[in-house]
């Protein structure tokens, strides 16, 4: 049986009963872009500039020094842990937002090894997923390297089995940024904790993105990124969690005065700070995390409409409906897709594989097409692979605080315009740039 995909009738009418539909207020969007790249920089809150402007000119300005009290910048870090910690599922002062994830993966990764061999030494393995994001395999392989370890990298259908008496930590994000692939925490978790292993996860693409339950799911240590579906803004404050059975019982390796127990005590020796405050580390960028606050406010703008589990709710309609559109209107042009069709494994983006049917062992052209896309405003991006088991990636990601339905409709039809009319064939969309 075949139906009929939608119309952009059918996305106009899904817009209009869409009850999220004007939190897109809340984001100054250039006119005539379609941003499918929140998964890689979320967009400018319209709060934003005149929040930083504010705390630039008022705090600091007149403020000066006096702002770290007055202000309440001091405690800005566990401020927004706390206005974060719903989202995925952590408790009170049990979270903070600080350094980059590649730092607090650095924190993290190094206490639970701690922990973890303490008293078993003998376990000596790191494992995580070869198509893991590299910044997180970079981190583990140097803490490997430093401490006498072995970083070991599977597929993701080889984890569990790959959970023995050897492994101290498994480290995993729960988004592949690749493939938009979603791992079960729960499962995972429980998988390793029997086998002795502790769990390192990676919220990079779930925040904001999916409801995500760290205590529910008895996870052991948990980072994330600022500047993806938070809409922190570019290099924007990572966040750290620990938890509590575990906050207290190491010193995370970075230890700087501001994960003292009293930083202003100047003492010469070292004290950590109860819990999740002993990951800070040194004096905190407050107008970043100004802009943060902005950011997770957004998110909690649809709190009254159902929070994450209405935005998870749109986020699926919405990459259904890309699928669908995709595979009805661009049939025949190589595409294929490399996203689970399955709910409960899939995050809030869609990949799609390209191999050129004019040339299926040449170049993919999934550059020269999303840089094709790019120059219609549609923005995705794009993800090199290493052969046929990873090929090259077309990404798109779907914000429903500011995608629509009839965004998806326009953005599969320009992928339909540029890949029926060779438009991407041009020689200005296959010269590559530093930053894809
Ligand atoms: C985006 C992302 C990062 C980014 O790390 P930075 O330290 O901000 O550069 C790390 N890990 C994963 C899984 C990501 O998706």
């Amino acid at each position: 049986m075949t139906t009929t995909p939608p119309t952009l009738q059918d996305c106009l009418a899904l817009d209009a009963q869409d009850p999220l539909r004007d939190l897109k207020q809340l984001f100054q969007l250039p006119e005539g872009v379609i941003y499918l790249d929140g998964n890689s920089l979320g967009v400018l809150p319209a709060a934003t500039p005149a929040r930083v402007a504010q705390v630039v000119t008022g705090e600091w300005g007149d403020g000066l020094i006096r702002s770290w009290n007055s202000a309440g910048w001091f405690d800005l870090p566990q401020r927004l842990g706390n206005q974060l910690a719903p989202l995925v599922g952590a408790g009170p002062n049990q979270l903070v937002c600080t350094d980059s994830t590649s730092i607090n993966l650095y924190k993290v990764l190094s206490a639970a090894l701690n922990i973890a061999r303490e008293d078993a030494p003998q376990r000596k393995r790191i494992v995580s997923e070869r198509s893991n994001f590299p910044t997180d395999l970079y981190i583990a392989e140097s803490l490997a390297r430093e401490r006498g370890l072995e970083l070991v990298l599977v597929e993701p259908e080889e984890v569990l089995g790959a959970l023995d008496e050897q492994v101290a930590v498994l480290m995993l994000t729960h988004v592949n940024y690749r493939t938009g692939a979603m791992l079960d925490m729960a499962a995972v978790t429980a998988a390793a904790h029997a086998a002795g292993a502790l769990t390192v996860w990676d919220l990079a693409h779930s925040a904001g993105a999916v409801p995500v339950d760290l205590q529910g799911a008895e996870a052991d240590f948990a980072i994330g990124c600022g500047y993806k579906y938070l809409n922190g803004g570019p290099g924007a404050p990572a966040f750290v969690w620990a938890h509590p059975r575990h906050a207290s019982r190491f010193w995370q390796p970075l230890s700087g005065w501001w994960g003292h127990a009293a930083p202003f005590a100047f003492t010469p020796d070292y004290q950590p700070a109860e819990g999740i405050a002993r990951y800070l580390c040194g004096t905190q960028p407050i107008l970043s995390l100004a802009a943060l606050e902005c950011g997770l406010d957004t998110l909690h703008a649809a709190d009254a409409l159902g929070g994450m589990a209405a935005l998870r709710a749109k986020s699926l309609a919405l990459t259904d409906l890309f699928i669908e559109l995709v595979e009805a209107r661009c049939a025949g042009h190589g595409l294929g897709l490399a996203t689970p069709r399955a709910h409960a494994e899939r995050g809030s983006q869609v990949s799609l594989t390209r191999i050129n049917p004019a040339e299926p062992s040449g170049p993919s052209g999934a550059y020269a097409i999303v840089q094709a896309l790019i120059a219609r405003g549609v923005i995705g991006d794009f993800r090199r692979g290493d052969g046929a088991a990873h090929p090259d990636i077309l990404r798109f990601g779907f914000t429903p605080l500011y995608i629509g339905y009839a965004d998806v409709w326009h953005a599969v039809e320009q992928l339909r315009e540029v890949l029926s009319t060779g438009a991407w064939q041009a020689p200005e969309f296959n010269q590559t740039h530093a930053v894809t």
